[in-house]
């Protein structure tokens, strides 16, 4: 159930609202909106009677959510969730979010030659993993704490927002205090403890969809980090597989109005492992902010041929260049800009 406030409900009108739902043992969820603040309510299992709340003061209906989420739907907020990571990057705004960097951090030269072009390109967000979850045991697994102790260096020295993923309990410990963003993996996007430990986080969480994830699993993947309390959660679609054998996964960039019609999450695109090859990376960003993505994550490296992970689908910095300027033009005519 979500209770709907008035437009002038006062900060104790609302405060008694959610101390009521607490009271009854249920978690209470106040998310402003521009014209007012809807409560939503989680932790009961059956519906709810609106009169236990319709008559308190500020309280102007109580409305029963028609879905499986509760937090994550238009219903509870009709407005778009702006992400701010501060120094005014947002992600979900009218400004298009562009996250480039390399699959992983595979050393301090390489992370920071690509940093620093992508920097000087115009990109506001560094991407890069230090933990990362291969399909072989034998591959490359990422620096782990010195990958993001890199990143933070990056941060540092090149004014970029860092977006690195974590894989596990003890790996989210770390992310957490080293980067901006916490990415939650397409392996990992039913790991519902970690979504959990996420939830709980004060960082901002980047939540992939997972390879044969339907729309309503990916969006009942961001309630759980939600319903925990972390409103901040980003959706990024980044392929699926099929039967396809032209590229490494499909590119459903069907699923981007299908998300932004049900929720006010912001959705971006990663067109590197939704396509897993070089060439199709520009066609398919340009599809993707024509569609109504909130952004891209792209993988740049700058030696693409001695890459440790996923260099097929890397592309180098001036490629990015390319990309960027492409998007400039694309986007006024969604009212975007970069
Ligand atoms: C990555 O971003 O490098 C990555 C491993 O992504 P995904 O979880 O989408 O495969
Ligand atoms: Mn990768």
């Amino acid at each position: 159930m979500l209770v709907m406030m008035k437009a002038h409900a006062t900060r104790e009108e609302i405060e008694a609202v959610c101390r009521k739902i607490e009271s009854m043992g249920y978690k209470a969820h106040p998310i402003p909106g521009i014209t007012r603040t809807a409560i939503g309510i989680t932790g009961n299992q059956g519906p709810l009677e609106a009169a236990a709340f319709e008559s308190l003061p500020g309280v102007t209906d109580c409305v029963p959510v028609s879905k499986p989420y509760k937090l994550v739907g238009r219903e509870l907020k009709e407005e778009t969730t702006v992400i701010d990571l501060g120094d005014g990057v947002r992600i979900g705004g009218k400004e298009l979010a562009i996250i480039a960097g390399p699959c992983a951090v595979e050393n301090r030269e390489q992370a920071r030659a690509t940093a620093k072009s992508v920097a000087a390109i115009g990109a506001k967000l560094f991407r890069g993993g230090a933990y990362k979850p291969r399909t072989s045991p034998y591959s490359f697994q990422g620096l782990a704490e010195d990958g993001l102790k890199i990143l933070a260096g990056i941060r540092e020295d090149y004014g970029l927002k860092i977006v690195t993923e974590a894989i596990d309990a003890e790996s989210i410990e770390l992310v957490e205090r080293y980067a901006d963003v916490i990415q939650i993996g397409a392996r990992n996007m039913q790991n519902f403890s970690l979504l959990k430990r996420a939830g709980r986080s004060k960082r901002p969480v980047l939540l992939k969809r997972g390879i044969s994830a339907t729309l309503d699993e990916l969006l009942m993947a961001a309630e759980y980090i939600l319903a925990e309390g972390n409103y901040n959660v980003i959706l990024c679609e980044r392929g699926i597989r099929t039967f396809t054998d032209h590229t490494r996964n499909t590119l459903d960039l069907s699923v981007i109005p299908a998300v932004q019609r049900l929720s006010h999450l912001p959705i971006i695109v990663d067109p590197s492992h939704g396509t897993g090859r070089r060439e199709k990376v520009i066609p398919l960003s340009r599809a993707a902010i024509a569609v109504g993505a909130d952004g891209l994550i792209i993988e740049v490296h700058n030696q693409p041929e001695n890459a440790l992970s996923d260099g097929n689908q890397s592309i180098q910095p001036p490629e990015l260049e390319q990309l960027l300027k492409e998007i400039r033009l694309i986007a006024p005519i969604l009212d975007r800009t970069l």
